[in-house]
Parts: structure tokens; sequence; C-alpha cells
């Protein structure tokens, strides 16, 4: 069994991987200790990747409909229709919808196909709903998209600035390096997040600002570092270019940002003590109708203080995905020619001369939400979407799906047989997964790190690459789309990044250049180690991408406050969970990742769901002018007054009404185009079912929709929570078997148990009115198991001898739950998160559950106090 090196398939924090295949579909998966990123790290999610590469849901066939075809045939009318459609309505007429998912190689080929040889920029990624802002803030300040920070700041910073980030649960090896940094040197952390998120619990000072507040709080903490003398007159005067005045006119206006001046001085004092100051910004940031505008601000903070292009210092924006950053260097946005490059003429003409193609885009295609508008509206009468899920994630889903219902060719490549979108598809492609594919992909930090296969293609799937190639081949472009290896692939890309990208050309040279990477045989490309371009920093010589090479200083102000609405009081934001990554294609397959949450939970505070007649645990509705979701109901102090939270990840394939991106208007941000999840006007309201059930089952069970269902995968199985109003036919969905049923009218609690011929359990389901529902976790655990004798206790829910209650599960690596660490605090005394791993060896092994430890560990004093 030899060991592969590769990289994590989920977020941009781009860890490495050493996987140990051991058998056809079986991998052992470790941390790659050589990686620069995580040095032998991972979090839960990349733990546990070995339980989802697995052929279960895997769609290995081209489908016509609902027709298994070949590939010749499938392809045939993917070209033949967009090449009809072009000829009879023009290049903006069909579109790509790709994903932060794809390889680089992947984006190099797509975006050559649309840009060069269609003609259109409609090429356009899910990548734009995670950091577009971002992209748009570093091209207005910098005159192009380059981090200009790297992980090592993290270890060299004496202030950390978190600006609408869960770190702790989106990039927990980031969050762990914070950590170890913190216990090294003493690092200060702030953490700026209208929720007191598990992150924020952690943090020397929580700022809890008022959603969108950030652009009036950074231009307040520039006005801050003004007023104490701090500011970098040298670099102002050398390689920043102001509004003359603009800074001069910055306020202090704590009611825009929503804190009070208390929280607001300490922050700024904390910020003129510390120089090495670096400020990580990820989602909560950049998914905002003024995102960019959020951008800007931080980087106006640390252009105007010098605190750029040193050691320690920063702004340091995070991606989501494994390899959105390959998609921007690529250029696989509709705002983006290639390579770094923009529509002027010049580099149209160059991009133009290196693809030797018969045109060009001229102008920037359409972004994410103007696509499925120009879908909706008929503009866009063929679209190709690779590799995501847009009628779950985009906002105002509703639409969205409105939208490719009604597209003429919708073609979907994908590994999931059945998702919300593939749904909608006419044509749907397999694709390679995670473990199958083999190219490149790029961090957050600029590393370039190979992806390697692990298995053979099953069934019918290829390559994205390959798949898109073999349509401009189709198209008439046999000679440019003719690589056979995604070594090829990559090596045209490298020399695109060169081509005419130094000072003799007349225009700024791009930071991205990896010219020196050309000209790699294949066995080298197959051992290529990863490499970061642009070094630790790439604007260590503060010269930046412009025409005199000096940075922006960008004249930004904070927004206008939304109008209040009485029909739709409160503001929702929207989250992800620890063990959960988007709408859960992959990580639902895994019953371990499944433990953390299962169900999609509206938070709510405390002081809110009392005068809403709201009960923590029942269930909410939802609303807001584009649709309404229920959600289970979580009481917490760490929710403002009149704020709400939802996760992001359930499907219509995982819940019956939990979707939560219904709700969302399509409100984006002018220049990113990037929409604004985290600040919507919805309502909410108690939903009181007739009755609540849950059942186990070896079996996907096939639940009625008008039920509030949700399902998630269990060990043996799945376990489905489910309300209703009036009666239910059970029938519809119980499996048969050999059946135990008891019915306790008192409590109006019905308990059926379904056996198979050899006595193992295959299903439970209990229901009741006004009763206590049993525990999960021990009839969770009988699934599979066969024991004639114990019908009583199946029954029951629960063991014969009665077995500690070890409370939800913590720590997914060893199962470990919140009872027991709590009791073990306790009994023990325990008073660190290391004494609790060595007394239990929870978030001993992954780490991403240590910051829940370190709450209990505060629960526990507050308790005893
Ligand atoms: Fe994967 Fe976790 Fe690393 Fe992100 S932090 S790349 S999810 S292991």
């Amino acid at each position: 069994m030899s060991v592969i090196a590769t990289t994590c398939a989920y977020c941009g924090v781009g860890c490495g991987i050493s996987a140990t295949v051991t058998g056809e579909r079986s991998v052992t998966i470790a941390g790659d200790k050589s990686h620069p990123a995580n040095y032998g790290r991972l979090c839960s999610k990349g733990t546990h990747l070995g339980e989802t590469v697995s052929l279960e849901g895997r769609l290995l066939d081209p489908m016509i409909g609902d027709r298994v075809t070949g590939w010749d045939e499938a392809l045939d009318a993917v070209a033949h229709s967009f090449a009809e459609t072009i000829a009879a309505h023009g290049p903006d007429s069909v579109a790509f919808y790709v994903s932060g998912q794809l390889l680089t190689e992947d984006y190099y080929v797509a975006n050559k196909l649309m840009k060069g040889f269609i003609g259109s920029g409609n090429i356009d990624t899910n990548s734009r709903l995670c950091m577009s802002s971002a992209v748009a803030a570093h091209i207005r300040a910098f005159g192009e998209d380059v981090v200009p920070c790297s992980y090592d700041d993290i270890d060299t910073a004496d202030l950390i600035l978190l600006v609408g980030s869960n770190t702790a649960w989106c990039h927990p090896i980031i969050w762990q390096r914070i950590e170890r940094a913190r216990a090294a040197r003493g690092t200060k952390l702030v953490v700026i997040d209208p929720r007191k998120t598990e992150t924020a619990q952690q943090a020397d000072l929580h700022i809890a600002i008022r959603p969108d507040g950030d652009v009036a709080l950074f231009l307040g903490l520039l006005a801050g570092m003004r007023d104490r003398d701090m500011l970098d007159a040298q670099c102002l005067a050398q390689h920043v270019k102001a509004e003359t005045g603009y800074i001069e006119s910055l306020v202090v206006d704590c009611e825009a940002m929503g804190i009070s001046e208390k929280d607001f001085v300490a922050l700024a004092d904390l910020a003129a003590r510390h120089p090495a100051m670096l400020t990580l910004f990820s989602q909560g940031a950049n998914q905002s109708t003024s995102g960019t505008d959020k951008g800007n601000a931080i980087i106006n903070l640390h252009l105007a203080t010098g605190r750029i292009g040193k050691p320690g210092a920063g702004p340091f924006s995070i991606t989501g995905q494994p390899n959105a950053m390959g998609g921007r260097e690529v250029g696989g946005l509709a705002s983006t020619l290639a390579v770094h490059m923009g529509f002027s003429e010049h580099e149209c003409d160059r991009a133009q001369r290196f693809w030797h193609s018969p045109t060009i885009a001229r102008a920037p295609g359409l972004k994410a939400v103007d696509m499925f508008r120009a879908v909706h509206d008929g503009r866009i009468k063929a679209i190709w979407i690779m590799a995501t899920n847009p009628a779950v994630s985009m906002p105002d889903a509703g639409f969205v799906r409105e939208a490719l219902a009604k597209c003429p060719l919708v073609v979907v490549s994908e590994v999931i047989a059945d998702t919300d979108t593939t749904a909608l598809a006419h044509i749907r492609l397999p694709a390679l997964a995670w473990g199958e594919k083999d190219g490149t992909v790029t961090n957050s930090e600029r590393i370039v790190s190979r992806q390697r296969a692990l298995f053979s293609p099953p069934g019918q799937t290829r390559a994205d690459w390959d798949i898109i190639a073999d349509i401009g081949r189709r198209m008439g472009w046999e000679d440019s789309f003719a690589w056979t290896t995604s070594a090829q692939v990559f090596d045209e890309y490298c020399r695109q990044t060169a081509f005419e990208n130094a000072p003799r050309f007349g225009m700024a040279t791009r930071k991205l250049n990896l010219g020196e990477r050309t000209g790699m045989s294949s066995a080298q490309f197959d051992a290529l180690q990863p490499f970061r371009w642009g070094g630790l920093s790439p604007y260590a010589d503060m010269r930046f991408t412009t025409p005199d090479g000096k940075a922006r200083l960008v004249a930004v102000q904070p927004p206008k406050q939304p109008a209040a609405d009485p029909a739709y009081p409160f503001r929702l934001n929207t989250a992800r969970y620890r063990d959960q990554w988007h709408t859960m294609t992959r990580t639902g397959l895994s019953p371990k990742l499944s433990q953390h949450r299962r169900e999609p939970l509206v938070e709510v505070n405390p002081n809110d769901g009392q005068a809403r007649g709201l009960k923590d645990g029942g269930l909410a509705r939802l609303s807001s002018p584009h649709g309404n979701s229920l959600f289970r109901i979580a009481f917490s102090d760490g929710q403002r007054r009149g704020e709400l939270c939802v996760p992001m990840h359930w499907t219509d394939r995982t819940s019956s009404q939990g979707r939560t991106n219904l709700l969302p208007n399509q409100g984006a941000d002018p220049l990113s185009g990037q929409p604004g999840f985290k600040n919507s006007a919805v309502n909410i309201e108690p939903f009181h079912p007739d009755w609540r059930a849950f059942m186990v089952s070896v079996e996907r069970p096939n639940l009625p929709g008008d039920i509030y269902w949700t399902l998630v995968r269990q060990p043996n199985g799945w376990l489905a929570e489910m309300s209703g109003i009036g009666a239910v036919d059970i029938e519809a969905f119980m499996p048969v078997g050999e059946r135990l049923e008891a019915f306790d009218k008192a409590r109006g609690m019905r308990r059926i148990v379904v056996r198979a011929q050899d006595g193992t359990l295959t299903a439970a389901l209990f229901l009741t009115r006004s009763g206590v529902l049993p525990a999960r976790e021990w009839i969770v655990a009988q699934l599979r198991q066969a024991d004639r004798d114990n019908g009583p206790a199946l029954l029951a829910g629960r063991p014969a001898q009665p077995a500690p209650d070890c409370g939800p599960i913590v720590c997914v690596c060893f199962d470990i739950g919140m009872k027991t660490i709590l009791g073990t605090i306790a009994e023990q005394r325990l008073t660190s998160v290391e004494t609790v791993g060595k007394a239990l060896n929870a978030g001993t092994n992954c780490g991403s559950c240590r910051p829940a430890i370190a709450q209990l560990l505060i629960q526990n004093v507050s308790q005893a106090a």
C-alpha cells in the first residue's frame, strides 16, 4: 500500500493529506506532515474524508433525461445545442456556471472555451458567493487580486482581528494555528462578528457589531489611529495614493457600528499598541451588499498605518472553497478575463494572441445573480453547470429553480446523481470525484498543491477538463483543445501567466507569473511539491500592480441601514456548521460528521424567543418575501436582539422544509456581485405541530413532502426527525418486516419496531402527540443488531439496564458526549482543554471540538460559582 500525497476536498485552508488506499474504494486519511498549510493536522471534515469515497449516490453514466447513454451521444447533444444556440442568438445566449470545487485545469479549459472561442464573458462560479468582494477590493486597492499575506503571518502577529469569520468551525486548521500562536507568544485576538460564535467565545475581545457595521468600524478605526498619531506618513507618501482630505474627514460613529464606545475604545487601543496586526476576513465580510467596501475599509487601515508587506501584518482574505483561488488565478470569474487580466483592449488582444482564438470576450459577462436572472427572462438559453448546486446555494433559490425549469437546455456535470440541481437538468455528465481527480489547487495563501487520484475512474466518469475539452473539439476547435493529460493543461496555464508579463510590454507586471513552472514533463508534474507563488509577502517591496506602483486608498463610506419592514422585523444571518460542507452532498455521507448537528437550527436570542411565543427545542417558521422554511429553535445568548441565524446546508434531499436560501433576496454588492446572505429581512413565528416523531432505518426512508422532516446519516443507516399537523400515513414509508408495536394511550405515544427474518433491527419509529421521545443514541446503535430477546427494550427505545446518558456528541473522532465531558471536568476538577484530552482523549485527534471543550470548561466554572 503506497501513501499518496494529495489535498483536502473541502475548504480554502488547503491542507495536505497522506492517503493510503486500503481497498477498491477505501482509504485511510492522515494529515501530510510536510505540507506547509497544515504540517500534518486535519480538522474533522478532512479526517473523515475516507467515509465519503464510496460509490453511493454517484452519477456513473451520461444521462439524457432519465436515459443512460454513451459519451458520444451526450457530448454531441451538448455541442450541437450550444453551437445552434450561439448561431441563432449570439455568444451571450449561453453560459457556464462553475465551482471552486473544480481543479485549476478544469477552470482553465472552461475559461478558454467560453472567453476565447465562444466569445462571451458568461462564465461565473459559485466562488462569486463566497469571496468575490475580496477579489474586487484587492483589484481596487492593489491593481491585482493578490492576497498579501501567508499563514506564517499568524505565527508572528501580535494582534489578530477576525472579521466575519467563525474560524474555529469554518477554517479549523487556521484556528489551531492561531491557538498555538496565542499560547506561544500571547497574541491578542479580537473577533468582529454580530454573533458570539465558538470563535468569539475564545477571543480577548468580541466586538458584536450590527450586520453590515464593518465599514463604519474600520473607518472609525482609521480615524482612531489618526487621532492617536499612528498613521505611517512615509508609507502614505511613498506607496499609497489617497483622495486629499479623505482620512481627515473620517469620524468614529459607534451608532453605525452598533457597538458601545467602551468596546470601540478597547479595540482602538489594542490596534494602536500592536503594529504587527493581521486582519483575517471571510464570508461574514464578503457576503454583503457592501462587501467590496468592507474589504477596502480593512485594506485602507493597513495601508494608512503601514501594516502590510511586513511579517505578522496585513489584510488577509481567507477563501471558502478548496480551489476558489485557482479559479481566480485562471480567470474563471465573469469579471476577469484570464490570469489576473481584465478586459482592456491590450489584455483582450494579449489573451487572443496567446490562445490563437477566433474571437475573444471584450467585456465582463454576467455575474451569478445576474446570470440566473438572464436564464429566468430567456436571454440565456443554454447553461452548463459544473460541480455545484445553485438550486440550493443561490439566494432566492426558488427563483433559480424557476429559471432552470424554464431554460431550454440545462447541462449539469456532477458527481452525485440526484441533487436539487440535477433534478432540473436535461443532460447529466458524470464527473470524477475527489479521490479520482488529478491536477492542482491553490489555497488561501497562494500555495499550489497537487490533488492526486487514489482510485480509478468508476463507470463512465471523466475529468471535468477532459469533458469540456471534448466539447471544444466537437464545436470545431480540435487543435486548441487537444490536451491528453492534466499536466499539459497546467503547462499551458503557466505559460499564459508568463505571456507578455514583463515591463517591456508597457503594462504593470502582474505578480501572478508561473513562468518558471512551464516545461514540466508528466513525471515532474506527478512529483510536483506544493509551492507558493509570490513568496510569503508579495508586497514586501511595496510595489503594487498599478501604473504608478502605488496602492489605492479607496474613499469608501458606510452603507445606509436598510429601512425597517414591520412585516419582516428580524435580520437573518446564514452560517455554516463545523462538520458540514455546503449542500452536504459529500459530508452528508459521513455518519461521524452527521453527529455534530442533526437538524438545521434557528438561533434566537431568548428574549426575542419569549416575546414571539417560541419554545427552545420547538419549531419555527421563518418567512421572507421570497419563501419560507421551518427550523428547530435554539435559544442562544450569542445572538443579538432582533437577529436570527440559520445554517445553509440542508436541501430537498435532506429536509422537506429546511432550506435556508429560499429566504434571502437577490441583493448583491454593486461592484463584486456577491450576494448579501448575511442580512435579510425575515419574520419568525412558532410552528405548533400536532405530533412529533423520529425514525431510525437501515434504508433511506421515502418520507412524504407534506410533513416536516430532516434526514441524516447514522453509523448503520439513517435518522429522520419528523413533525406534522393532522394525520400521517405511517404505512407509506415504514419498511416491511416482522413488526412489534405498542401504543401508550395516556401519552399518545406510538412505537413500532421492524426486524428482518434473522432478527436484525431494520427500522424503528416513535411518534407522540404530547409525550417525550426517547433519546436517539441507543436505538440508533441497535440498527443491524440481532437480538430476538430485546423486543421490549427496542419498543421502549432504551436498554433494559439503564446506560449513562452521554449527551450530544462533542468529539466526533472518539464519540464523546457533552455530559461525559462536563461530568469528567467536574469530577476531576479539570481546568484546561489539554487535561480534558488526557482524561478522555476528546479533542486530541482532529482538534475541531477544542473550542467546544473550552466552552464547557467555562460553563463548569460558572455552574460551580
Ligand atoms: Fe480540509 Fe479541514 Fe483543512 Fe479545511 S481545515 S482543508 S476542511 S482538513
